[in-house]
């Protein structure tokens, strides 16, 4: 799940990335609202957590223009405790949720999961194939009934492929979902995980498909 923080300040935009990114979510950070608009517009990302008060153009703008171009993704809107900017005209401008600040993290992460939820109910949050069970929901992974402990890259890499069971993805596309923009190291990094993941889960699980990516095979 890769999710994208339009927030100015700083301190508070890195802890709320460090906190989801420790819970195995991939982070974008942006600072300012016409870069929030372009980064959310160019990715691929399963929520926006999106603060009003922005240089540049402020959040209800950001919102606007992403709806009015037919963006779906769900937003969380930050809001200042002031009563300057109510609630109302957040989810007017079709923001889905609103948060007033200053919120507890515990918070912050109950709403974020709650809209995922929200999001992916049409698809079954337990994905099982093969001896691999898979509950996404949850980010609890069992091989042949067994929990299996792995890290929250591992994870990341594992539920990316798992979404996408029986097709071939590629290097360039999982470390495009599971590690962030700012990334610029060894794209050979995914194979370090694969050969984690099959280690961890079986040397079958994953299949190299040589010059294209990798395949999770449905039995
Ligand atoms: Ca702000």
């Amino acid at each position: 799940m890769r999710l994208l923080i339009v927030e100015d300040e700083r301190r508070l935009a890195r802890s709320l990335a460090l906190g989801l990114g420790a819970e195995g979510y991939v982070v974008d950070v942006v600072h300012d609202g016409a870069e929030g608009l372009r980064r959310a517009t160019e990715g691929d990302h399963d929520l926006v957590i999106l603060d009003i008060m922005l240089p540049g153009l402020n959040g209800y703008r950001v919102c606007a223009a992403l709806r009015a171009a037919g963006y779906r993704t769900p937003i969380l809107m930050l809001t200042a405790k002031d009563g300057e900017y109510d609630e109302a005209e957040g989810l007017d401008t079709g923001a889905d949720d609103y948060l007033t600040k200053p919120f507890s993290y515990v918070v912050l992460r109950a709403r974020v999961r709650a809209l995922l939820r929200r999001r992916g109910r049409s698809v079954p949050p337990v994905h099982e194939i093969g001896r691999l069970t898979v509950d996404t929901g949850a980010r609890r992974v069992r091989v042949a009934g067994e929990e299996t402990a792995l890290t929250a890259k591992e994870y990341a890499v594992l539920e990316h492929l798992v979404l996408r069971a029986g097709q071939v993805v590629t290097k360039a596309e999982i470390l495009d979902h599971v590690w962030d923009f700012a990334y610029s190291g060894d794209p050979n990094i995914v194979e370090v995980y694969v050969s984690a993941l099959r280690r961890k889960l079986g040397a079958d699980v994953i299949r190299t498909v040589r010059g294209a990516g990798y395949v999770l095979e449905r039995p």
